[in-house]
């Protein structure tokens, strides 16, 4: 970082530079059994210009308020826009925690490479969010389950109609308080295994957070939602092969003959998005199966094997029918985990297994873990403090 001037010579963010404007008139956060997720901005916004010229201009927080662009800006033509989904937690002390965010530093920047965007100091943005919030500090809910969440945006900005590499680009990140994700407890969910309708395909970028990844399952949802489920399965290809669950990533369990439960998540490739609760799953998952480490998932006492492999709706189909399937549950930054208790699939429902309180023995366990350190419950290095 450079101390002197107004811009760094790389013309990298500059943490030194940031400018801080107040809102003259701040809100109130409302109840949190009021809030709907991503309707309530905050006080504030971080905002930070870039041009292929001159690099990133002076890092501003200013009072929320709308964006002015060209109308022939790249994002509104050409769906230059992309984004990450973070949060920030109050912990017993009232100190704000964020969880992980590195990961999403990395994936941010590996979304930036393939849209043609700069890149991002991943530390000096952390910095810069931490600023964020720590100035809209009022706007973290407390109560039990609620967040801060954190949208990190960068949107092509050059004006100009031609398709090529964006030279002026705008970071910025915008905040919403958000509340439990169900009001009346963890409801297990029903998904719809569409055989219609693709979200990701190989050589896509199904495994970014791209705007445009989203604008195409809209409809979809909309359909099976006036059906009777809550989000859609993605398929893809003739051998019907899972990918994702709605806006989450997908995990199976299977009881085995040996006794053991066998915990398998699709493959990260080009179709499936690196959750960071993904992850941190398979993190914890695998810490759990190793003999050699002393972490076992705390009330799950049973062995686990973990793979990363393909999945397909035979082999739910089979495991259903001889009743090795344990459970499935989708994850994601939103919800962190959310049981599956059936899937509506070639003009029939599979039940799914989800135990006596909706959820299963394995989700119930490692949802406890990964909230636990989100808050700062469970002490561990994920956790960082604002
Ligand atoms: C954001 C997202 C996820 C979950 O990622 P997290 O980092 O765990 O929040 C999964 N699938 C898709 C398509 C997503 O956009």
């Amino acid at each position: 970082m450079s101390s002197t001037g107004t811009s760094t010579p790389a013309g990298g963010l500059d943490l030194s530079l940031l400018k801080i404007t107040r809102n003259p008139a701040p809100g109130v956060l409302p109840p949190s059994n009021t809030l709907v997720f991503g309707q309530t901005p905050t006080d504030h916004m971080l905002t930070v210009e870039w041009n292929l010229g001159t690099g990133f201009e002076a890092p501003e927080i200013k009072p929320y308020g709308p964006l002015s662009l060209d109308p022939s800006a790249s994002v509104l033509h050409y769906s230059t826009t992309m984004f990450e989904g973070m949060k920030a937690y109050k912990d017993k002390n009232g100190v704000a925690r964020l969880f992980r965010p590195n990961k999403n530093m990395e994936r941010f920047n590996d979304g930036a490479a393939r849209m043609g965007f700069p890149a991002v100091d991943g530390e000096v943005f952390t910095e810069l969010i931490k600023k964020l919030v720590d100035v809209d500090e009022h706007w973290i809910p407390t109560d039990p389950g609620c967040s801060l969440y954190i949208r990190p945006t960068m949107i092509g900005t050059k004006a100009g109609l031609g398709v090529t590499a964006s030279t002026s680009v705008l970071l910025y990140v915008i905040l919403s308080p958000a509340g439990p994700y169900y009001a009346s407890g963890r409801k297990p969910i029903s998904l719809l295994a569409s055989t219609e309708h693709t979200r990701a395909f190989p050589g896509g970028t199904g495994n970014r957070k791209f705007g445009l990844n989203y604008a195409g399952g809209i409809v979809p949802q909309t359909q099976a939602a006036k059906l009777g489920y809550n989000q859609i399965l993605w398929l893809l290809g003739e051998r019907h092969m899972l990918t994702e669950v709605g806006m989450m990533n997908l995990f199976v369990s299977f009881r085995r003959p040996d006794g053991t439960v066998e915990l398998v998540t699709p493959p990260l490739a080009d179709l499936i998005l690196p959750g960071v609760t993904r992850d941190s799953v398979l993190c914890l998952a695998r810490a759990h199966a190793d003999p050699t480490t002393p972490f076992r998932i705390a009330g799950f006492p049973e062995k686990l094997v973990v793979s990363e492999r393909e999945l397909y709706m035979s082999d739910l189909v089979a495991a259903q029918a001889n009743g090795t399937l344990a459970e499935i549950f989708g994850t994601g930054t939103a919800a962190i985990l959310l049981a599956v208790e059936r899937i509506g699939y070639m003009n029939s429902d599979l039940k799914i297994p989800t135990g006596a309180d909706g959820m299963g023995p394995l989700a119930t366990a490692l949802l406890r873990e990964i909230e636990g350190r989100q808050i700062g419950e469970i002490e561990s290095e994920w956790s960082v403090i604002v």
